[in-house]
């Protein structure tokens, strides 16, 4: 037997509050998160948390803490376990390893996990890439992996596949269980990565327009749905008669991506549709804060987490729900 069982038994409970308190009032103005009054002060502390401090306010005449209205709140885990979580998040964990490592239950685990991909999702809400960007496109696998809402029996609509489902001549469609996933990749850095319902050409023109900046170069395959896009300088490369590089024009960034996120997407063992944008949304998030370690893009997201305002979407799932291009183009297509 092990003498400690967990990493976050060694932290410090007061270190963390601290660390806590510093992150949430950095650049944001002290005050009360209810009545946004500045006319607080210190309103001692809790006997069951330690480091944690309470304030009162004069204007609503009600207290409340560093963690009021943010994801933390009421959370009965302590600090560390939220801090452990969020770190091992960044470095491409599963929940059910994060469950593992942090002692908690799945569904806790399962919980947190996509109210942090929604707070790190926050930054990556209106992003859209200028310049030289290249584009491609991948069909992946994903299914009605989850439980049944209220434990009931799943009803999937059709016959269980078996996990390997054999994959059907052609390109894929989100109602066949294989959707498109396009990738952005900008010569200058930044990417997006996108789900969408098919690869037809009205779709490919929605999904540029909101990834790419209008009169952006963009380089592609030869795919008829790229060949008809308006508004961009357009090149491409025609990979039928082995045409790889032409000069300048080539799309290996972004395929070199496709390589990166296959991995990514194999950590956790079949995905289910309704949550593919969320996995996506949260390894765009990762690439494109790629230049700062695991903890520095865990402070982000527990910056963001502690925003009330991101918070409370957040804890909805709102991000996801934005962020998710099936359901922006289907209504566009309608
Ligand atoms: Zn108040």
């Amino acid at each position: 037997m092990p003498v400690l069982s967990y990493l976050h038994q060694l932290f410090c409970a007061e270190t963390c509050q601290a660390y806590i308190h510093t992150l949430r009032w950095k650049d944001r103005p002290f005050q009360c998160p209810r009545c946004q009054s500045q006319d607080v002060r210190p309103w001692g502390h809790y006997h069951y948390r330690p480091g944690l401090k309470r304030y009162w306010c004069r204007g609503c005449r009600r207290t409340f803490n560093d963690l009021t209205h943010t994801l933390f709140a009421q959370s009965q885990r302590s600090l560390s376990h939220w801090i452990l979580a969020t770190f091992l998040l960044c470095l491409s964990c599963s929940s059910r390893r994060i469950a593992r490592e942090v002692g908690v239950h799945i569904r806790t685990s399962f919980r947190w996990c996509w109210w942090l991909r929604n707070a790190a999702l926050s930054y990556e809400m209106h992003r859209q890439l200028e310049g030289t960007v290249e584009a491609d496109e991948l069909y992946h696998t994903v299914g009605n992996k989850g439980q049944a809402q209220h434990g009931r029996k799943k009803l999937l609509g059709r016959r269980p596949r078996h996990r390997r489902k054999k994959r059907e001549p052609g390109r894929g469609h989100y109602d066949k269980d294989r959707p498109a996933m396009i990738a952005w990749a900008s010569r200058q850095g930044p990417i997006v990565v996108q789900a969408v319902k098919d690869f037809t050409l009205k779709t490919v023109q929605q999904a540029t327009d909101l990834a790419v900046q209008a009169g952006s170069r963009l380089y592609t395959d030869s795919a008829s749905s790229y060949r008809a896009l308006k508004g961009y300088l357009h090149e491409f490369v025609n990979h039928t008669q082995k045409e790889y590089v032409r000069g300048e024009v080539h799309e290996n960034w972004a395929e070199c991506l496709f390589s990166l996120l296959k991995p990514y997407l194999r950590l956790f063992r079949g995905i289910s549709n309704y949550n593919l944008p969320g996995y996506l949304g949260f390894f765009q998030f990762l690439r494109n804060f790629r230049s700062q370690k695991a903890f520095e893009q865990a402070e982000l997201i527990l910056q963001a987490a502690l925003d009330p305002a991101i918070a409370s979407r957040a804890r909805q799932g709102e991000f996801v729900t934005c962020f998710d291009h099936f359901d922006l183009l289907q209504t566009a297509i309608n």
